[in-house]
């Protein structure tokens, strides 16, 4: 039996809801298989908090436009604070927007902010050390270029950003949060926990349906998947939320249990990759790649792909299951 959807939430991609005491839930769209991200709105004294602007595009905005106005939040002067747990673009995109509007501050973890500097830089050019990573992982050029492409989606972050730290409390509305740290899918991803109310805003740490992507990539530190999996047996032991409100896909409220098949489907996966090496024969993380995803991948899919299956080579490789060879392209072996 696997973890049930909650029947909160159930609102369409583009509509909001309250779900959750003072909670609302904005479901945005987003411009990939994701199909939606979920910004959580709360109403307080000195104005809204709002988790997660989504990614920035017209289809967004419009929504946010419309259904602000339904719920009475003023985008332009009724905002205190905007929360963004972690840098990827369909969670930070509106941030500056939002910024702009409402002059309301950011807040993000410390070490997040310099991540989301070089990962957002305009000046960084046209990708040229993503293309060298991805060739060195064993890409052909005429497929690394293009899949090099996709990351350049335009964001723009705040100017300003205000740092927050790992276990600071923070007043949401009617509840008090903590901010608990939360590497994996991102290095400095962060959660908030509302232990009175027993609610977690999850970000992309825990959800349903999908698994969070867990990827090494040219800006993150070593040994993400490491850091995932040791992340949530922490979170096991830690406490358990009734409710889980995710970045996406359905609510749910079987915390440790999804936790246990986020656990299991990487131990799987791992088998799985260590499975793909023909015997005894080197391969690059991107032949690996090419075997354990299915094929038709879109560029911008093939370098989650490849980010994910490094992350898992790295681990195998750790735990004395693999061993990399270090050359112009890497390549792994597996024992
Ligand atoms: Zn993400």
């Amino acid at each position: 039996m696997s973890v049930a959807p909650s029947s909160l939430g159930s609102q369409p991609i583009g509509a909001v809801e309250r779900v959750f005491d003072d909670v609302f839930q904005l479901k945005l769209p987003v411009p990939f298989p994701l199909r939606f991200v979920s910004s959580y709105l709360v109403p307080g004294d000195r104005g809204w908090t709002v988790i997660d602007p989504g990614f920035d595009y017209p289809e967004a905005r419009d929504v946010w436009e419309l259904r602000a106005s339904e719920i009475g939040l003023d985008l332009d002067g009724g905002i205190e604070k905007v929360v963004v747990t972690h840098l990827h673009p369909d969670h930070i995109g509106l941030a500056r927007w939002l910024h702009e509007r409402s002059d309301a501050p950011v807040l993000m973890l410390e070490g997040e902010i310099e991540n989301a500097r070089e990962v957002w830089n305009p000046a960084r050019g046209s990708g040229e050390e993503f293309v060298r990573f991805l060739i060195r992982n064993g890409m052909d050029d005429d497929i690394a270029r293009p899949t090099a492409e996709t990351t350049d989606l335009g964001v723009r972050i705040p100017d300003e950003i205000h740092p927050i730290q790992p276990g600071d409390s923070m007043t949401i509305g009617d509840g008090h949060f903590r901010v608990i740290h939360t590497p994996g899918h991102s290095d400095h991803h962060f959660m908030l926990h509302d232990e009175g109310r027993s609610v977690l805003v999850a970000g992309d740490h825990l959800l349903l349906k999908i698994t969070p992507n867990i990827g090494v990539w040219p800006y993150t530190k070593p040994r993400p998947l490491e850091r995932y999996m040791d992340s949530l047996e922490d979170l096991r032991v830690l406490f358990e939320a009734e409710t889980v409100l995710p970045g996406h896909g359905p609510i749910f409220h079987d915390m440790g249990g999804r936790i246990g098949e986020l656990l299991a489907h990487h131990e799987e996966r791992l088998d799985e990759m260590h499975a793909a090496f023909s015997d005894g024969e080197p391969e690059t993380p991107f032949d690996i790649a090419r075997r354990v995803f299915p094929d038709g991948l879109s560029p911008h899919q093939l370098r989650f792909a490849l980010a994910e299956t490094l992350a898992h080579l790295e681990l195998l490789s750790d735990t004395g299951r693999a061993e990399s060879i270090e050359g112009e392209v890497v390549r792994f072996r597996a024992i």
